[in-house]
């Protein structure tokens, strides 16, 4: 019988959770759906990545407004995927910060990966309607961007470690409470999407870098958060596995189809179970076939092309 395509038959609300990782520091984690989380500074708050939809981020906002009445300044995105920022609306914040490229990427392709998102993951677009159109930043930055939370509270760093999931992807640091945002460069038990990365740069330069922060808590894109040292690294060495049991199998493959055939086997047995791997998969292979073939950047996944990777591949 032929697989559902991606998570369109995934329709299960997941059980959120709110967890307050240090002093003004919020996150909230749901069985793998997309994680988010907000930082308070003095006399405003910061908000990191923004759900699907407006209906969908102001049930967050209603959560988070029982620990603070805080004026959101700052919105945050990790990077540019749909399912993170076209709910920003809803937060009426001042300023929306992102990286140069994801501002790139948005008016490059955001369109498209609206439409392709949209009809992979049906369920995390709450009334699709709410959603005004493309979010669109309204300050970016190359290497770092540093907000001063005020009082006593020490920096909030917005930093680019280099090309990973995808080619504009941040990280929020909390120096003082050593706390990491890791967007989707870390997975914490889920699976990896790396249909718009850079398999190569990701599980090396890349998530060295992630690593170098020494963060004790680490807030990932999907998953439980990770609390201690130990638990931070395996979120990142999982990460790290992940990627090099791709590069390794879609690499001694000679056609597509080999290529998502082994690398499903090798991944299986540890990741099979965690969210979203079947319907990540096929894209996931797909894309880092291109790149071990010379495709330099992601070619656009439209809801066409998605549907024809799925019938190639997972059928
Ligand atoms: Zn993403």
């Amino acid at each position: 019988m032929a697989r559902p395509f991606a998570s369109s038959a995934d329709l299960g609300e997941k059980k959120q959770s709110l967890e307050v990782l240090a002093e003004g520091v919020y996150a909230l984690t749901a069985e793998g759906d997309p994680n988010i989380g907000a930082i308070e500074g003095e006399d405003f708050l910061v908000c990191f990545e923004a759900l699907a939809t407006p209906v969908a981020a102001r049930e967050w906002l209603a959560r988070l407004r029982e620990h603070t009445d805080k004026p959101i300044r700052y919105l945050v995105l990790s990077h540019y995927h749909a399912v993170r920022v076209l709910g920003a609306s809803a937060f009426g914040a001042d300023v929306i910060v992102t990286h140069d490229k994801t501002r790139e990427l948005i008016a490059e392709r955001g369109k498209e990966d609206w439409a392709s998102e949209y009809a992979r993951m049906p369920r995390l677009f709450k009334e699709p309607a709410s959603i005004p159109g493309l979010t669109w930043p309204t300050a970016t930055f190359s290497d770092r961007f540093t907000i001063d939370l005020g009082g006593d509270r020490g920096d909030l760093v917005l930093a680019y470690c280099g090309r990973g999931h995808t080619e504009g992807d941040l990280v929020a640091w909390l120096p003082k409470e050593r706390v990491m945002f890791a967007g989707d460069l870390v997975e914490s038990q889920a699976a990896l999407y790396t249909g718009d990365a850079f398999h190569r740069d990701w599980s090396s330069g890349t998530l060295g870098e992630v690593a170098s922060f020494g963060a004790r808590t680490l807030v990932g894109g999907r998953g439980a958060v990770a609390r201690g040292e130990r638990e931070v690294a395996a979120a990142i060495a999982q990460t790290r596995d992940f990627l090099a049991v791709m590069l390794r199998e879609t690499g001694a493959a000679s056609t597509l189809r080999e290529a998502f055939e082994r690398t499903h086997e090798a991944l299986e047995p540890r990741y099979g179970s965690w969210p979203i791997f079947e319907h990540c998969l096929p894209f996931n292979v797909s894309r880092l076939w291109d790149e071990l073939h010379g495709v330099e950047r992601p070619r656009v996944w439209t809801a066409e092309r998605d549907r024809e990777v799925w019938d190639q591949l997972q059928s």
